[in-house]
């Protein structure tokens, strides 16, 4: 990936955003249990942030993938990761197949005043009895006349409390039943239509400055014309989209990772015992630079995926190694990192134990490290369906 003057000056944007926006609220957001969206979207939006690879007709930045690469890595700067997971949402899993698919009229009504941060959506796939297995969905949206009537629960919904609109995965073929891919769309609802209701919001481990919703369809109208693409494909493109998702994801781990081992390294080489600093400790050193190391290796490989990305290329392969190997480094990097900081590791007044809990989510959220491995295995040829 070549970065210019260009990718230079979007960079310092995003840095100045994060250090004086962003982590300056971190422990009061994370003591709220949820993050002002719609003051933060408006200021993201005004730096080009939220649609870099769009449609500039359609409010986009009409950018190429190495910008995203840029803005995931600052976004990895932050002193949370709610944060950045919210934004993601927006950016990498809501609005994606909106930005391909959706009519003139739905990007015009829904993705240009989302790009420019006065409206905030979610993503709305998984359901209390369905996440890892997206084809186990039930809401189902039945047609009466030009509406969707639509009825069910979505789970885990991440800016769910706060969100103008949801991007739904819905089944719309009367005969599509739980366990069939075919007869699902992808639909945008507001969240002022009538019979929409936040159910409840989960009190998390971690990620705790994002409110994540229990939502509730008790026939809810909308217009059929609200369907992203034709309707049926829903699956197909939910499918592709979480392609986007994993690998912005995990650019977004990363960089989070590189930090959290830079903030170790200076810890210990303030920190002293048996009268030298612990970072004198051979074996401390050996640990991080191991970790280093893995943290160089993911890297390489998300930069070659993200080339791929640029050159056009299906990386459903890389984005589903990368989503699986970031989810198990962190796990690895946050672990170190507590265990490196001692007592202080366990303290909430450190930021380590935050990182420890939000790292946690990356091998479950967007698919679990074992749904991974079920792609790679279908991929390769092993088992079935
Ligand atoms: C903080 C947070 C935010 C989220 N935000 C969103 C959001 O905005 N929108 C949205 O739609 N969803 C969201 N999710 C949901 C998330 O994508 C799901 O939690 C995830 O896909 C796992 O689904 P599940 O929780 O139903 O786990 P289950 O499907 O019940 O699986 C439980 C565990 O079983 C194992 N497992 C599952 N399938 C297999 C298999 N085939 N083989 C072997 N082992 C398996 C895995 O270890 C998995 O973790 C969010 C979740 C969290 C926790």
């Amino acid at each position: 990936m070549e970065f210019t003057e260009a990718h230079e000056q979007f960079r310092q944007s995003v840095r100045r955003l994060v250090e004086e926006e962003i982590n300056p609220n971190a422990d009061a957001w994370e003591e709220a249990g949820i993050f002002p969206a719609h003051d933060l979207m408006p200021k993201l939006g005004a730096i080009g942030a939220l649609g870099l690879e769009y449609d500039p007709e359609f409010g986009g930045g009409g950018a190429d993938h190495s910008f995203t690469y840029v803005f995931a890595q600052e976004l990895g700067r932050c002193d949370l990761a709610a944060v950045p997971m919210a934004i993601a949402v927006i950016t990498s899993m809501a609005t994606p197949s909106l930005a391909r698919f959706g009519s003139d009229d739905l990007k015009r009504t829904w993705l240009e005043p989302t790009l420019r941060g006065e409206l905030v959506c979610s993503i709305a796939v998984s359901e209390p009895e369905a996440g890892s297995d997206v084809a186990g969905i039930r809401t189902r949206a039945v047609r009466d006349g030009d509406d969707w009537v639509i009825t069910g629960r979505k789970m885990w919904i991440t800016s769910g409390t706060q969100s103008d609109w949801l991007c739904l995965l819905a089944r719309t073929d009367d005969d599509s039943l739980p366990g069939d891919y075919h007869g699902m769309s992808l639909i945008v609802v507001p969240t002022d239509a009538p019979g929409f209701s936040v159910g409840r919001a989960i009190k998390k481990m971690g990620n705790r400055a994002s409110d994540t919703a229990e939502l509730v369809f008790d026939a809810v109208r909308v217009p059929v014309s609200n369907t992203i693409g034709e309707p049926g494909q829903g699956f197909q493109q939910q499918m592709a989209q979480f392609q986007d998702e994993r690998l912005v994801g995990a650019y977004i781990a990363l960089a989070g990772a590189r930090r959290a081992l830079d903030r170790t390294k200076e810890y210990l080489r303030e920190r002293e015992a048996f009268g030298k600093p612990l970072l004198a400790q051979q074996y401390l050193q050996y640990e991080l630079a191991e970790l280093y190391a893995e943290v160089d290796v993911v890297d390489g490989f998300l930069q070659h995926a993200a080339d791929r990305y640029a050159a056009g290329h299906d990386v459903s392969r890389e984005a589903t190694v990368a989503k699986l190997k970031i989810g198990r480094l962190v796990r690895q990097v946050a672990d170190a990192c507590v265990q490196f900081h001692g007592g202080m590791g366990y303290a909430e007044e450190m930021w380590v134990a935050r990182y420890y809990r939000d790292a946690r989510l990356v091998s479950i959220g967007g698919g679990a490290d074992e749904v991974m491995l079920r792609i790679l295995t279908l991929l390769e040829g092993m088992g079935k369906r």
